[in-house]
């Protein structure tokens, strides 16, 4: 085998839209160079989880060959992996974001930040919160960011519902832990919860850190000045997915007996390579998608000069989808096909060997709003294949390769392409 490109597209798989001919975002698209390369194409159509609808962590453990339901031990730990925390087994990893309650009740889980408030809310967290516990606290983008908590004399569990509603924790019965999109049901503000009787010591933990916490930020300048410019405040944490484990992905290099290289700028997905052992390449992430496209499209291509498989993650098409934008979605993946793909007709020695995978981690609906549990696209070009036709959902799950049952039979079937 040759070299191969991995592409996740982040939730690109959708529903057919009436406003687009009843043709999904990605059948609408205009793809000419995609189209290009399905002189040599064969299909997957796999389900990712069966009848849940994945979160992206599930999703992308998936598409790299993970079964999530063995390793997943809760998104925190991947988060706080990502953002360069470094956590360790028995630590409490978890996910932060900066929300707002008016009147008690939630108003938004989601307070954008710039990164000067979000250094200066860092400092003053590490700095002026006090726990019966060491804690590191560390901001991402926008309104995330990570915590990881060291014990002392109790041990932590990761038995604790999330406080940040439309999230809920589901635990397998080997101790792994995963989350799904649940609706919201009412706006009031809710402690975290034990939901064994193991986690009361962890529950209070979190309970205690986010008051400190709430007390530290509204006494910070960044609050005072927000407050008096009447903006949304950053008056509330929303905790969800603590991870107490490891979850000890097997290294993807030993694995598929391939050196692996990644390209991504969100800590989530930059926590799941690094556990899987994938060297990261590092890449600015720009807002501008035509730069952005480009830089990354220049890293895939010099990337694969010094390893055999590269992957590339694309966030932006799950964004808009959340906001049932679906032309903004479409003209994303157009985008994709011009900047990315358009640099790896160039690249790729598809008679030579070569191989271009193209999938995603989940479907999300534009109509909506939100992740669904559909089967997902995947294109996998090899010179073992003749011509296709375009790609998209329906062709893929007219014709696709039976031995691709699930999101985790991808890459084995793809590695034992010659
Ligand atoms: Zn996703």
């Amino acid at each position: 085998m040759g070299k191969l490109v991995y592409i996740i597209v982040d939730g690109m798989a959708d529903l057919p839209i009436k406003l687009l001919n009843n043709k999904t975002p990605l059948e609408y698209a205009y793809k000419p160079n995609i189209s290009f390369f399905l002189k040599h194409a064969a299909y997957g159509f796999p389900s990712v989880l069966g009848k849940l609808a994945p979160q992206s962590d599930a999703g992308v453990m998936a598409d790299l060959g993970y079964e999530p339901t063995k390793y997943s031990t809760g998104r925190g730990w991947f988060e706080c992996l990502g953002l360069g925390m470094d956590p360790k087994d028995g630590e409490l990893s978890v996910r932060v974001n900066f929300g707002e309650v008016k009147d008690k009740k939630l108003s938004s889980v989601r307070t954008y930040l710039s990164k000067e408030e979000l250094r200066l809310l860092e400092t003053e967290i590490n700095d002026k919160v006090k726990l019966p516990v060491d804690f590191r606290f560390k901001i991402g983008e926008g309104y995330r960011a990570g915590v990881v908590f060291t014990p002392n004399k109790h041990q932590f569990s990761g038995y604790v519902s999330n406080n940040e509603p439309g999230y809920t924790p589901k635990f397998y019965k080997n101790g792994k832990k995963l989350s799904f999109a649940t609706p919201i049901k009412d706006l009031k503000i809710h402690d975290i919860k034990p939901l064994r009787r193991e986690a009361k010591y962890t529950a209070e933990l979190l309970n205690l850190f986010i008051k400190n916490v709430i007390k530290v930020i509204k006494n910070s300048e960044v609050f005072i000045s927000r407050a008096k410019d009447n903006k949304p405040l950053p008056n509330y944490l929303f905790l969800r997915d603590a991870a107490v484990r490891d979850p000890h992905l097997p290294a993807i290099n030993e694995k598929f007996k391939r050196r692996w290289a990644a390209i991504t700028g969100m800590p989530l997905e930059k926590g799941i390579a690094s556990a899987a052992g994938i060297k990261l390449v590092e890449v600015e992430e720009s807002q501008d998608i035509n730069k952005d496209f480009s830089e990354k499209a220049e890293s895939v291509a010099s990337t694969m000069r010094s390893f055999d498989c590269v992957y590339l993650h694309i966030k932006q098409t799950d964004a808009v989808s959340h906001l049932g934008k679906y032309a903004d979605k479409y003209a994303i993946i157009e985008a994709i096909d011009r900047i990315i793909i358009g640099r790896l007709l160039r690249e790729l020695n598809i008679r030579g060997g070569d191989t271009l995978v193209m999938t995603c981690d989940h479907a999300t609906s534009c109509e909506l709003k939100r992740h669904i549990n559909s089967n997902i696209p995947v294109l996998i070009v090899n010179r073992k294949f003749g011509q296709n036709k375009d790609f998209g959902e329906a062709n893929c799950r007219k014709k696709h390769i039976s031995a691709i049952r699930r999101a985790t039979d991808i890459l084995p079937f793809v590695v034992a392409l010659k």
